[in-house]
């Protein structure tokens, strides 16, 4: 059996709360030991000092185009970019061409990511056929197929009687309903409502939008029990909102996207197109009330929704699809958060590792003895730029394209094989 040895780094797992210099003896593709001083002969060593070791990322929201548009991104780009950015566990999004509402197309998913083994990749599958809005999903016969939450991302469901029913069945199931929060009613426009909409003259996805169907999902999971997880928040009542309701005891879990804590709308003045995402950049309130939110458990997790689109899908704001490129770039974001003690190095394992893998119920998440030797080992303060020769996914739409990133994924370990290298 293949041994690996990862000798005196900084582990940090949340799941124990272990912080400290330990060495990790990994047998076969398993945990085997976490100790001061480990000696195995056999085993081959990687030489950790002076970095930090933690559980590998589990990301639950990734878009990876395959099936339908692979000219964008592919299970094979995604999964390459995942583990360059630490990732070992990745959930993508239905809203491919045929979208993932069928047993079929989440075993193609599987099937691909397997043969390819860089990372887990688990299907969302929809929350109703075809992301319509209208007829909910085969949810026995997709869970079946391996899927681990249902979502219509990118499409709300709007349709309230359908929510209240997705979330009763996922309460059978035990399996999360994901809603992107936006009313499309009122979410019609490029970006958020404020001076920069005014400034560039375009219409608007205020943050009333998000924080309506916010509101109805919590108030819905508050009823029915059952397990809501809320996409990418992004606006300063929201946190309020989920706070409010957790407080209350529903069972409510919650993502941010690493761009909505490092930008504000006023980034699309420098980056055009590339900085258009939905839910949009929202104003400095917003993002300080998602920075404060880190800490104090109202918020879950981190995740990037990895949006590629092709160079010739971005350019003006007016005429750019949404979607921001993110696996490789979460970790510098959050590091420079940690410098700015809006959360501890423990937290952001927690957030990023830890806290993920318990919303969808998977292995992982943990270095405990017998768990899956998933492993990321970083360095905290080499720089690095995302370019042409670093990138590894098939698109580039980021504002953070060419920029100098400090903070830097070493190697990644999935089940035992060393994935990704520096
Ligand atoms: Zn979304």
């Amino acid at each position: 059996m293949i041994k690996h040895l990862i000798k005196g780094g900084m582990v940090i797992d949340p799941s124990q709360e272990l912080l400290g210099i330990y060495d990790i003896l990994i047998e076969g593709d398993r945990i085997k030991r976490v100790e001061e001083d480990i000696f195995e002969p056999e085993a081959e060593i990687i030489d950790a000092t002076g970095l930090i070791v933690a559980p590998g990322f589990v990301d639950l929201h990734v878009h990876f185009r395959d099936p339908g548009q692979t000219y964008k991104e592919d299970i094979l780009s995604g999964s390459k970019s995942a583990v360059a950015g630490g990732f070992t566990t990745v959930v993508c999004m239905p809203n491919t061409e045929p979208p993932i509402d069928s047993p079929e197309t989440a075993e193609y998913i599987r099937a691909k990511a397997n043969c390819w083994g860089l990372c887990n990749v688990l299907p969302a599958g929809t929350i109703t056929k075809g992301r319509k809005g209208e007829e909910l999903a085969d949810f026995w016969a997709l869970k079946e197929a391996g899927c681990v939450a249902f979502t219509d991302d990118g499409a709300p469901v709007m349709d309230s009687d359908i929510m209240k029913k997705a979330l009763e069945l996922s309460a059978q199931l035990g399996v999360p309903i994901m809603n992107h929060c936006e009313d499309d009613r009122v979410a019609v426009g490029a970006v958020n409502e404020g001076e920069i909409s005014a400034l560039i003259g375009l219409s608007s996805r205020p943050p009333e939008a998000e924080d309506v169907l916010n509101a109805r999902d919590c108030v819905l999971s508050y009823y029915t029990g059952g397990h809501v997880h809320i996409q990418h928040l992004t606006t300063a009542l929201g946190v309020d909102i989920v706070r409010h309701f957790k407080d209350k005891g529903a069972r409510i879990t919650c993502e941010v996207n690493p761009n909505h804590l490092l930008f504000t709308e006023g980034e699309l003045l420098k980056s055009g197109g590339n900085a258009r995402v939905n839910p949009p950049l929202r104003k400095e309130e917003d993002r300080e009330a998602l920075r404060r939110a880190l800490s104090d458990g109202t918020i879950d997790c981190i995740a990037t929704d990895h949006a590629p689109h092709a160079v010739f899908e971005k350019g003006s704001v007016e005429a750019a699809l949404p979607g921001i490129i993110g696996l490789q770039t979460a970790l510098p974001i959050m590091l420079e958060l940690v410098s700015r003690e809006y959360l501890s190095l423990i937290k952001l394992v927690e957030l990023m590792s830890t806290n993920p893998a318990k919303v969808i119920g998977v292995e992982g998440g943990t270095l405990k003895e017998g768990s899956p030797a998933d492993v990321v080992i970083f360095d905290l303060k080499k720089e690095w730029v995302l370019n042409e020769e670093t990138n590894f996914s098939k698109s580039k739409n980021t504002p953070l394209w060419n920029r100098t990133l400090t903070g830097k994924v070493m190697y990644t370990i999935k089940g035992g094989k060393v994935v990704y290298k520096d």
